[in-house]
Order: C-alpha cells, then structure tokens, then sequence
C-alpha cells in the first residue's frame, strides 16, 4: 500500500504544472521587473498579467493584491500595517481565541507595544461569541481579525455577521483565509483585508498575497526599493508570482470536484471514527470538509500518530507550524474540551483528490494500532 498523506492542511503536494510556470520564467524571463529594458519590461508584464488573474479570482482591482512570501507575512503585514497607521486614534484590536500563532503572536506583540487586544470566545460548534464582540467594539477599534476557516478543527465562522458588526463601526476586518481559499466559496465574503499561502493550495512554499481593499491604510514593514506599490519592497520574485496565479488558477476550477470528494472521504471516516467508543469527534458538522479532527481518550495522541507514520500514514497532533511546545491545542482547549482532550487530538486533513480506500485503509491500521498499543488509562 503505498503512502497516505492527510495533513493538506499543513501544506499541499506543488502541482506540476505550478512548477513549471516557475521553471519556464526562471530560465526565460529572469529579468528584474523593476529594471528600465525590453526584458525588465517583459518580466513587469508578466507580472502584472499573474496579478491582474488572481485580482479577477477575487473580484478586487490589481493594485488591492500585495504578492507575500505567505500567509505568515500577509498577516502581519496587515495586522502591523493596520494597526500601526491608525495608532493615533485606533487603542483597541479585536481578535479570536482560535486564530493561528501567525495572527496571535503579531496581537501580543501588540499589546506589549500598549495597544489592548480583546480575544474573542468561540464554542465547540465554531459559534464565535457576538455579544462579546458586539460589546468589544467601540470608536477606539482599528481592526478586527478573524479567520476563515480553523486550521486545527475546521470550524467555518460567520464572517458575514462579523462584518456587518465591523462594518458599522471605524474598524477594518482581516479575514486570515489560508485554510479556506481553494475550499470555501468566498465569492460574497465581505472584508477590508484577506490572507493566504500558496503551498496550502498546490503552489510553492514562499509564495502568497495579502488583499487590501484600496480604501484601507497601512503602514508598510518592508522598506526599500518601493515594489508591490511601496507594500513590500525588494526585487519581485515573478516566476514565484506568477506560480501563484497558475496554483490558484488551478485550485478554483477543481474546487467544486475536490470539496465533493472530500466530503465524501470526510464522512466516512467521520461515521467509521464515531463507531470506536474512544473516539470524540472534534470537528462540528458545519465545518470544512476538508479538516476531520478527532480526539483519544484511551491513547495518547502523539504515539497514535508516530506509529500511523511508521506505517506510512501522514496525520497531525497539533498544527504543524506551532513552534510552541505546548503540549495540547489551544484551539481545541479554547472550544470547551478539557485538557485531556486537547493533548490526544489528531487531525485528518484532505485536499480532495484522495478515494473511499485511503478512508478505509486509514481505518484498519488506526484500529489495529489502537488494539496493540498500551492504553493510557
Ligand atoms: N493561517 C492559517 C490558518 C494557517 O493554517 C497557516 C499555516 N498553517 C498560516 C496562517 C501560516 O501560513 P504560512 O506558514 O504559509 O505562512
């Protein structure tokens, strides 16, 4: 049997033709855009033809896409750039309790920098508490931060009350979508700012683009040259660049393929789990198909997942990019789930290219290593 990879969530195998937009710009078009030549020129057009496509994607304007090395860099840059433009009136940042660590640790650095930051409470169905940010949001808010879709459980939050909560208000909101382009229909998604990573969608690792709708303000973190209209500066990566827009391109016309066999595969693992009495389901209904997160209460997570990867089954216990050692999921403790919980959770996620087999494979090695590995308790 050969390998079974469900960590998608993590990052996504590069598509091949991604690498050859890469591979052809590399070889015949490496001239700096910036440079004043027929092929600097040439290299400017192609990348403005790779910004214009994903600017279409989105139906935004060319000029409100910023390429980014990933969603990491789109976040701060956002939440710095946001944040620290509007620093003369703007105190107070809200955000969620489930966010990634790209988001969280930029908000806490914040709050060493005297700004007060509201984290906003979420359930185990992925209902985001909107009194509380109803309550969080006065005339001293400069911006609201909340993802798409969770990275750990899936959880999809309504971001459309959100904005119509934000959108009263001074404040902007930036929508952290890594986990949802290429997955969630965000054709009427409302928001100032929004952030993804290439490679979650078949693209290359360092590349990305942060939205800006043209009437937000931020304070650019990269210096220098004036590239990506002063944003971010530096000599601009475009055979990178315009992989982006081929994975993106890519990614959207299989999206509707991809998410009905991902749900397919989803539910039924989902069933099959729910049939072993130790299992707790940690991903609600409502959540993205693509993320199957699940808890033991008679095993440890972590031995779980080494020896599925023995066997040459890919799974994760935490989200990949946490540097943190903390030893459970914040995302999954912040739910309600108790500690115990959150230290065995493992999480299942697809890209939607994988068949019923690969569920029905997964199963009959968790089951066989669950029946010969020491209980915890
Ligand atoms: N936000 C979310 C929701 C993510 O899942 C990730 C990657 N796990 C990131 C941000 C950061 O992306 P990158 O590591 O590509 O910068």
């Amino acid at each position: 049997m050969s390998e079974i990879y469900f960590d998608n969530a993590a990052t996504t195998r590069t598509k091949r033709e991604v690498l050859e937009t890469f591979l052809r710009l590399s070889e015949d078009c490496f001239a700096n855009a910036s440079s004043n030549h027929a092929m600097g020129s040439r290299a400017l057009h192609l990348l403005e033809r790779a910004r214009a496509q994903i600017a279409l994607s989105f139906h935004v304007l060319p000029q409100e896409c910023i390429f980014t090395s990933g969603a990491t860099e789109g976040n701060n840059l956002a939440i710095k750039g946001v944040s620290g433009h509007c620093r003369s009136w703007g105190r107070r940042l809200i955000t969620t309790k489930a966010e990634h660590p790209s988001v969280l640790e930029v908000f806490r650095q914040c709050e060493k920098e005297g700004f007060e930051v509201v984290y906003i409470d979420y359930d185990k169905e992925g209902n985001l508490d909107f009194d509380q940010l109803e309550k969080a949001l006065d005339s001293k808010t400069s911006l609201v931060s909340v993802m798409a879709v969770n990275n750990e459980i899936g959880t999809v939050f309504d971001l459309r009350r959100v904005f119509s909560l934000v959108s009263k208000s001074r404040a902007k909101l930036h929508v952290d979508a890594t986990q949802a382009v290429g997955k969630e229909d965000l054709s009427s998604l409302c928001y100032d700012l929004l952030t993804f990573s290439g490679h979650k969608i078949g693209g290359i690792k360092g590349t990305g683009l942060l939205i800006k709708k043209k009437n937000v303000q931020l304070d650019s973190q990269i210096l220098g040259g004036g590239q990506e209209n002063g944003f971010r500066s530096g000599t601009s990566p475009v055979p990178l660049d315009c992989s982006l827009a081929t994975a993106l391109r890519l990614s959207l016309s299989s999206q509707k393929e991809r998410r009905r066999k991902a749900k397919a595969l989803n539910d039924f693992l989902r069933k099959e789990l729910s049939l072993l009495s130790e299992v707790t389901i940690l991903s609600p209904l409502s959540a993205s198909p693509f993320i199957l997160s699940f808890a033991l209460l008679e095993h440890k997570g972590s031995i779980v997942s080494e020896a599925l990867s023995q066997r040459g089954i890919y799974v994760s216990t935490r989200s990949a990019c946490s540097s943190r050692e903390e030893g459970y999921s914040y995302v999954v403790r912040n739910a309600g789930y108790d500690l115990r919980t959150a230290q065995n959770a493992i999480r299942l996620s697809f890209c939607g290219e994988e068949g019923i087999e690969e569920g029905e494979e997964f199963m009959r090695q968790l089951k066989e290593i669950l029946a010969t590995t020491n209980k915890e308790r």
